[in-house]
């Protein structure tokens, strides 16, 4: 397999140079640009299979250079580096159209685990046919490549957290995952479990999905986790 080529622009040199260095021991290419303009500049003149971008950037910011990439429909996953104090800025980071963000100062390993999940997402959803993009459970349609949800045919909003975690429990539909098993895979990371984020997240799906229709497809098992099927049916269609 093809070393992965990641772009890092960055204008904290050390951190720039601590991270390259990590991340090329992990298998990884990667070009850094010190400041916005060389970032941009290479962003859109080469193919890289990532792009980390630190958000406060001399000549043309993090935000910048995302928005104007997403404007020219360039899909290359984009994480946003953010300093704490500029952690408001993560919001106006999505809304240019980044796939993900670190808090500085992150601990490495983290940010490996996030480039990972990221380049893996992403290749599992252009490995697909384009009729592979829609999942479906009973009337419940999504669509991965619009990211957009529909049941009996109504749109429904969806945050991106919510949206990870009804794709999951559609992708393994029929079958209970834990709550660990959930935190792990939606929130990508292992964290503490013993917080009930998982229980609160599956509420707020279940007032969007299952609340104002029939059948209703997110089950709990008890004491084991949860699972999404219509149960109002056999299993004939499967
Ligand atoms: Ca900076």
């Amino acid at each position: 397999m093809k070393q992965p080529n990641l772009l890092f622009v960055e204008d904290e040199l050390k951190v720039a140079a601590a991270v390259k260095k990590g991340l090329e021991e992990n298998g990884f290419t990667v070009d850094h640009a010190p400041d916005g303009a060389i970032g941009g500049f290479l962003a859109e003149t080469k193919e890289y299979d990532l792009i980390l971008l630190d958000l406060n950037l001399p000549f043309k910011s993090g935000y910048e250079i995302c928005r104007s990439l997403r404007q020219k429909g360039t899909a290359v996953p984009i994480i946003m580096v953010t300093a704490m104090s500029d952690i408001d800025k993560k919001i106006s980071g999505f809304d240019a159209g980044a796939d993900d963000y670190i808090v500085k100062p992150f601990d490495f390993r983290e940010l490996l685990a996030r480039i990972r999940v990221s380049l893996k997402r992403n290749a599992g959803l252009t490995s697909e046919k384009p009729e592979d993009l829609l999942l479906r459970a009973a009337d419940l349609e999504m669509n991965l490549s619009d990211k957009t949800v529909t049941r009996q045919g109504i749109p429904i909003s969806l945050t991106v957290r919510e949206f990870n975690l009804l794709e999951f429990l559609m992708r393994r539909y029929g079958r209970v995952s834990s709550r660990s098993e959930i935190s792990e895979h939606v929130w990508e990371l292992n964290f503490d479990t013993g917080t009930n984020t998982v229980d609160v997240y599956i509420n707020f799906l279940r007032k969007k999905i299952d609340k104002n229709f029939e059948p209703k497809l997110i089950h709990t098992k008890s004491g084991m986790g949860y699972y999404l099927k219509d149960i109002s049916i056999h299993e004939h269609t499967h």
